[in-house]
């Protein structure tokens, strides 16, 4: 069976990898000339890259190491130190860190924020740990239950104070999602959290030994069209088309700059 996919971002082309393991052939079509969807990158005319932003790849994302694994490719994930490091807008060039000690979850997390000393007081640190206990009790459906609050209403809920929230939360709020946390849904970052907990080295982050591009995303795109797949680039999915049966009867691309739809 042949399968059409809209889009060569990391969805698109490990969804046609896995494709062509189960024995399909995929097409892949990015309406953009360059490969990544959100993690593409560009060269510039001396020859450096330049990104979207900085992606890291963490310890509790299974199937996104997998995958590296499968491409031969886990080489090229440069793992950190297991830490978490804040710089501190009052006192520049301070930085806070909370270090992950190699214990067995959710242990090792909580011993992090334990030990540090300098953004948490031990107050703190009871309200935040307490605030956690049913996340680690109760687990996922906890979080998802918190949906009704934003990250903001659920740190005042736990009596952590406006100095926290202002120091750690709204750093990693946007680090996860791009948003503040009195908009963001507690759930997204409870989710994260909950897993970090859940996992020996959840919160260990990797970087790429390089562009995602050229780094990932090319080697997805080696392994799809070896056997037997397709990604092109400049090919924006306008519509399938079907024949009367439902049958797939063909792909109307839009033209780019100006040009004509194609069939
Ligand atoms: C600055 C930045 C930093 C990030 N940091 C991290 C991080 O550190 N860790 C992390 O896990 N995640 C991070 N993310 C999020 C992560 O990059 C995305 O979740 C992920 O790349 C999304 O992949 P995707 O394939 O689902 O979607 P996309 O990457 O959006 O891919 C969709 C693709 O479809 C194409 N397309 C859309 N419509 C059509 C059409 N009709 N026809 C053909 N092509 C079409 C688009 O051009 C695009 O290439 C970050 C994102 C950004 C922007």
């Amino acid at each position: 069976m042949r399968v059409a996919i809209a889009g060569a971002g990391l969805a698109g082309l490990s969804c046609a990898k896995y494709l062509v393991d189960a024995g399909y052939t995929p097409i892949v079509l990015e309406r953009r000339d360059v490969l990544g969807g959100l993690v593409a990158a560009w060269k510039d005319e001396e020859g450096d890259w330049y990104e979207t932003g900085l992606h890291v790849f963490f310890g509790a994302y299974p199937n996104m190491l997998q995958l590296f694994k499968e491409l031969g490719i886990e080489d090229r994930l440069q793992w950190k130190e297991h830490t978490l490091i804040f710089n501190q807008p009052e006192k520049p060039g301070t930085y806070s860190r909370f270090d992950v000690p190699d214990i067995p979850a959710p242990i090792n997390v909580i011993t992090s924020i334990l030990r540090n000393n300098d953004m948490l007081t031990w107050e703190q640190k009871i309200r935040f740990a307490i605030g956690l206990l049913p996340a680690i009790v109760r687990g996922q459906k906890y979080v998802e239950d918190m949906d009704k609050y934003s990250l903001l209403e659920w740190l005042r809920k736990q009596g952590v104070d406006e100095r926290v929230n202002s120091d750690i939360f709204i750093a990693a709020s946007k680090a996860l999602t791009f948003i503040n946390p009195d908009e963001v849904s507690a759930t997204v970052p409870l989710t994260a959290l909950n897993r970090f907990l859940r996992e020996r080295y959840g919160s260990k982050v990797a970087f790429l030994d390089g562009s995602p591009t050229e780094r990932l995303c090319q080697p997805m795109v080696d392994y799809i069209t070896e056997r037997g797949g397709q990604v092109r680039l400049n090919a924006p999915l306008k519509e399938i088309l079907l024949n009367e049966d439902g049958t797939v009867k063909g792909f109307l691309l839009r033209g780019l700059d100006g040009a004509p739809t194609k069939f």
